[in-house]
């Protein structure tokens, strides 16, 4: 049985882990719990899965779960630390949003947890770190993301050196066929009705820009230790295809299946077992088609800015991930455009001074100073508009 912790068990990610640990009572127990300030969720989920302590960031919530749970409440970002090492658990399945997750991951690994990775975030702002105490404490990473759990299946019983090429599929988000003038008008709500999937709204917008598949190109850089150049991006609008792997000898591997993250859910936490699942099979005969093709590098610059700071590496894949967040809430609450987030990113990129092989306060520190220098910039383009 594994025990697990469930960082930002509110969000989506974190609702569809704990439906795979309802269906599997015998194989998954929850050690713990944590959200940002959902705390009616959080109590609902105290009362089904009995975790043996939890952490709310938002402190003023803390009340509402200390009155009616028995077990230990935490709050605050040394309350999701603490949730993040419990030593009830063996597991943490990180699926918080943004940067919140880069302290929790590390320590977590430092406390010999295997991780359940979700957060790309993470990797990318801090993968040397991260990937040096992962060997280090000789725990497991897994993913969560679909495409990374599509390459690490993939690879599975092969030799990673004999690969020749990975292939990360991406929808092209809802706007993969608007022209420029489209973009420009495009609002908050047009981009969170994503195509295929259904998400959290951080991660919608970034897969409207194709920021995602930047994280994402990065996130694998990371995780099975390929070069830039051997990491590929193709547009598929249908989300079957999830990713693929061209070996030295022309051989393509790639994983299918329905989009539904809680496939890829249950595998990072099942492995190396496969249990049945509940889910629906896919049928192709009903998809009838399945279509590729390049991504457009100049209307989604994001894509080609993540390969920038993925292969300049140092903190600026850091700056470039604090300043798409700091990009992504404002456009959500209708202070900026949506082609304001690529102008915004690219200007804070430009304007750091780029620290070679950072610690983890180090990375954390150009994180809030990049944050700070974007709600000053955020402000400049209001007071522009208004
Ligand atoms: P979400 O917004 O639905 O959930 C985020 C969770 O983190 C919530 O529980 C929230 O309470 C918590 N949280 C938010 N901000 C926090 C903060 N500052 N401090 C502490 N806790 C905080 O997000 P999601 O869609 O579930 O995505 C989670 C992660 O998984 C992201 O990194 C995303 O890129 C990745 N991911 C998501 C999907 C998906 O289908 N949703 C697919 C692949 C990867
Ligand atoms: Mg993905």
């Amino acid at each position: 049985m594994k025990h697990l912790s469930i960082l930002g068990s509110t969000g989506s990610i974190g609702t569809q882990t704990l439906e795979i640990v309802r269906q599997f009572p015998n194989e998954f127990k929850v050690a713990g719990l944590t959200a940002n300030s959902n705390s009616e969720l959080l109590l609902k989920q105290i009362k089904e899965f009995r975790p043996k302590a939890v952490a709310i960031m938002d402190k003023s919530k803390v009340d509402d779960l200390l009155n009616f749970s028995s077990c230990q409440v935490y709050s605050g970002t040394e309350g999701l630390n603490k949730v993040a090492s419990l030593s009830e658990a063996d597991t943490v399945v990180n699926s918080l949003v943004g940067s919140a997750g880069i302290e929790p991951t590390y320590r977590a690994i430092k406390n010999k947890k295997n991780i359940a990775l979700a957060n790309k975030e993470a990797l990318v702002a801090a993968g040397s770190v991260i990937m040096e105490e992962v060997k280090k404490n000789n725990v497991n990473i897994m993913p969560i993301d679909s495409e990374h759990s599509a390459i690490f299946q993939c690879l599975n019983g092969e030799n990673k050196d004999e690969a020749e090429k990975i292939t990360l599929t991406c929808s092209g988000g809802p706007f993969r066929n608007y022209t420029r003038d489209q973009l420009e008008k495009v609002t908050a709500q047009d981009a969170l009705k994503h195509p295929t999937w259904s998400m959290g709204s951080k991660i919608t917008i970034d897969s409207a820009t194709l920021m995602n598949k930047g994280f994402e190109v990065i996130e694998a850089h990371w995780l099975y230790g390929i070069d830039y150049d051997k990491i590929k991006v193709v547009i598929h609008p249908q989300s079957i295809v999830h990713s693929l792997v061209e070996f030295h000898d022309k051989s393509v591997i790639a994983q299918l299946g329905l989009p539904d993250m809680r496939i890829p859910i249950q595998y990072a936490l099942s492995y190396p077992k496969r249990f049945q699942s509940m889910q629906k099979s896919l049928n192709l005969a009903e998809i009838k088609s399945l279509e590729f093709r390049e991504p457009d590098f100049e209307m989604f610059p994001c894509l080609r800015y993540a390969y920038e700071a993925g292969k300049a590496g140092g903190t600026l894949p850091a700056v470039m991930n604090a300043a798409n967040e700091a990009a992504v809430y404002a456009f959500l609450s209708n202070r900026i455009r949506f082609l304001d987030i690529q102008g915004l990113i690219r200007r804070l990129m430009d304007g750091h001074n780029l620290i070679k092989n950072p610690t983890l306060s180090e990375i954390l520190g150009a994180d809030r100073k990049v944050r700070e220098e974007a709600r000053k910039a955020i402000e400049e383009i209001c007071s522009v508009k208004s």
